[in-house]
């Protein structure tokens, strides 16, 4: 697909963003919004979104939830080309930490968030010229990093599980790819940071410990997922796009 350089990247087009009313999600929001899109927005708090997207209750582990939620948007907008499968939580510790509902719930969220969401969109996503999906995974995936098991899993799991899609989807016109972030600057780790005795201390010490000594921003994620989304990544698809600092790319350990 050649492009129009007349027009912004992703006009006319429609995108669901989860977890979109915080951090990297809300980062993704504005920067497709910036590219043309118009963009809906599924959060457990749609409150907390940008007002100029289009907000949806949506809790991506209810199958109910979700489906209302793209019906919503396909009411409104007529269209779906774009999922960006984004919300998620964290989980802490060795895999004796957590029991099983714990694992059950990260899961449900991590996951099958994204098969729920992702489903629901297919039918709209068929239908698109420009169709693409995008999942928020995570360094966490490969990193082997400590104290990290069920998050990693679950990030694991959205790696294999997104290039299972693009396979399935490959000859229906529908791109899925990853962008895999490194301890970005988002309210997320900024409450764990909140949470330490000395949270300076605990913010100089996370970001010495990160490949380019610094945390990764939100909007350099944002612009990776943007980039993948658009029709001028149509050859692309199956794989990930690290922002990272290197780590993933110069295979270096966390310390
Ligand atoms: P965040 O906590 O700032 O934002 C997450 C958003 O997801 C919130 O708005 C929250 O309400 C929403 N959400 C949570 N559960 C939901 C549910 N069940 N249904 C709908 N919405 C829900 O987090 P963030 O740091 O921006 O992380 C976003 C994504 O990036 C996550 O998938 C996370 O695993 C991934 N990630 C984050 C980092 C990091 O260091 N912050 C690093 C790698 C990957």
């Amino acid at each position: 697909m050649t492009s129009d350089t007349t027009q912004p990247e992703l006009a006319d087009l429609v995108a669901i963003v989860t977890g979109g009313a915080s951090g990297i999600g809300a980062a993704i929001a504005e920067r497709l919004a910036s590219k043309g899109a118009q963009v809906a927005v599924f959060d457990l708090n749609p409150d907390a979104a940008d007002p100029k997207h289009f907000a949806v209750p949506v809790d991506v582990s209810d199958d109910a939830s979700v489906r209302a939620g793209v019906a919503a948007v396909a009411e409104r907008f007529g269209r779906i080309d774009i999922v960006i499968n984004n919300a998620g939580i964290g989980a802490q510790g060795t895999i004796e930490a957590n029991g099983d509902e714990e694992w059950h719930r990260v899961y449900d969220i991590n996951v099958l968030g994204l098969v729920r969401v992702s489903r629901a969109a297919l039918p709209w996503l068929r239908q698109s010229p420009a169709a693409a999906i995008v999942n928020t995974c995570s360094i966490a995936a490969t990193a082997g990093l400590p104290e990290r098991a069920l998050y990693s899993a679950t990030k694991g799991a959205v790696l294999s599980l997104s290039q299972a899609m693009a396979a399935d989807h490959l000859r229906e016109g529908i791109r899925v790819n990853t962008v895999n972030p490194g301890t970005a600057d988002t309210p997320w780790v900024q409450r764990l940071l909140g949470s330490a005795a000395d949270p300076a201390a605990e913010r100089a010490a996370l970001e010495a410990r990160q490949p380019h000594g610094r945390l990764v921003s939100a909007d350099e994620v944002a612009a990776a997922v943007a980039y993948l989304a658009s029709p001028l990544a149509g050859s692309t698809t199956g794989t990930s796009i690290a922002v990272d600092g290197g780590m993933q790319g110069l295979r270096l350990r966390p310390i």
